[in-house]
């Protein structure tokens, strides 16, 4: 429980909003990814780590990670607080989420004093990009069959393989790369380990891949002789899977210790009532219609129910049974309601709706269509909705297999 007066969180609170509302950068003139899947060329790139830096340097990042490694050491309060005013203030996102969300927060957690002190300064900073090295493309869903070798060869460990959908892969500096050292290892987790492992060497080639929407944001990932420092494995070998599976935690929002920060932009209900107020339909608008409003009415209760999800999620005491049952059903039920708003969004304009970023007369320069087609990465990335609902039916309500 925090032991923070409510008269210093409401202090905090007025100072966050007043750094926002001074420093929010004015749009830059080409398209900001959605999210941080979505990082696709330099321009972006450099737009995003500018107001990373920014923001940490104002103290909103990292503020619960300790001060040595360039946190604040603070109560964690002030970085919910601080994430609550920058999606009120709709900032744009702090891109370097697989170093702010998962490996720093597995670093800071399991990581060696020497590992701390290398990395995660670099992750708040945005100087150093992190990407994650798990799904291959024969083994996602089924992580625990990765093929991806990693042999150990005097001082190093040599990587063959192929990686895919490696987010910002392309931009990396470092890789939290779950691989194969012991082939031949009885029960298939027990030959995975897991590395930290630096991205520019050669033998490794990221290459871009295209998604539907036209942006790039992933590649995938060639590993031919690479060879990384024996230093770069994280644990003991035959420990990969069990780190991966800590990762995961984190990465599905069960678990504490992110340093912060946007990870999607702020889309929400009122928004999209607010963007499609003078849509009319047979004269009406369309928002008038009650099929519609039963429509509209649903999703803000499910919109509501996440965020107090979210809230109930921060209660240790109601979590007990299984610590990550409230995050994990969470993340199930936060993206796919995501998605059904913003086809909600498309649907509402009629004809307009097939209109595409870049059409002429599209609503928001096709805003809500690139919204929807992008709602699908997070239902897929970090482990898919249906796998999501069978950890919760087997897990959390002890249902059979
Ligand atoms: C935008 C985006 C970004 C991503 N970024 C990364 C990244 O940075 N690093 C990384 O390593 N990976 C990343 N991924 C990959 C992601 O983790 C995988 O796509 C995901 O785990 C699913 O694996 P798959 O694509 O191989 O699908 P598959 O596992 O082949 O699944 C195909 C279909 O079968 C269903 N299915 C599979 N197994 C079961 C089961 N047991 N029960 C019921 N249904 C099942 C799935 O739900 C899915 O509908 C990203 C994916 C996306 C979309």
């Amino acid at each position: 429980m925090s032991t923070v007066s409510e008269q210093d969180k409401q202090d905090f609170r007025r100072e966050v909003a007043a750094w926002l509302r001074a420093n929010k950068p004015a749009d830059p003139g080409f398209l900001l990814p959605q999210s941080f899947m979505e990082v696709g060329n330099e321009q972006q790139l450099e737009f995003l780590r500018e107001w990373q830096h920014k923001v940490w340097n104002a103290g909103y990042l990292g503020m619960a990670w300790p001060r040595q490694y360039g946190g604040q050491g603070l109560d964690p309060v002030f970085q919910s607080i601080a994430d609550q005013e920058m999606r009120r203030a709709a900032v744009p996102i702090c891109f370097n989420v697989i170093g702010l969300g998962w490996a720093g927060p597995l670093i800071n957690d399991i990581g060696t004093e020497e590992e701390k002190a290398r990395y995660l300064k670099g992750i708040l900073t945005g100087e150093d990009i992190w990407c994650q090295g798990f799904s291959e493309p024969d083994h996602g869903s089924d992580l625990g069959n990765a093929q991806t070798r990693a042999l150990r060869d005097g001082d190093d460990y040599v990587i063959n393989g192929t990686k895919i959908w490696t987010t910002m892969g392309n931009f990396a500096k470092y890789m939290i790369l779950l691989a194969r050292t012991n082939p031949a290892a009885e029960r298939k987790y027990d030959g995975l380990s897991f590395f930290l492992a630096p991205m520019q060497v050669p033998g490794i080639d990221p290459r871009p891949i295209r998604k539907l929407t036209g942006e790039y944001g992933f590649t995938e990932t060639f590993f031919t002789d690479a060879r990384i420092p024996a230093s770069c494995l994280m644990g003991a070998e035959g420990q990969g899977w069990k780190i991966a599976m800590k990762t995961l935690q984190y990465e599905r929002g069960a678990e504490a210790g992110a340093a912060g920060g946007l990870a999607f932009v702020r889309i929400v209900i009122d928004d999209m009532i607010a963007e499609l107020a003078d849509v009319e339909r047979d004269g009406a608008p369309v928002l008038q219609d009650p099929a519609v409003r039963d429509q509209l009415v649903q999703l803000i209760m499910e919109e509501k129910a996440v965020v107090l999800g979210d809230r109930r999620a921060g209660i240790g005491p109601l979590t007990t049974d299984y610590p990550f049952s409230l995050p994990l059903s969470n993340k199930l039920r936060f993206t796919e309601s995501t998605r059904r708003m913003r086809q909600l969004a498309i649907n509402l304009q009629g004809a307009d709706g097939g209109l595409y970023v870049g059409d002429a007369g599209a609503r928001q320069g096709g805003f809500w269509q690139r919204a929807y087609l992008n709602s699908f990465s997070a239902t897929i990335g970090g482990g898919t909705s249906q796998v999501q609902a069978n950890i919760i039916a087997e897990h959390i309500l002890g249902l059979p297999k």
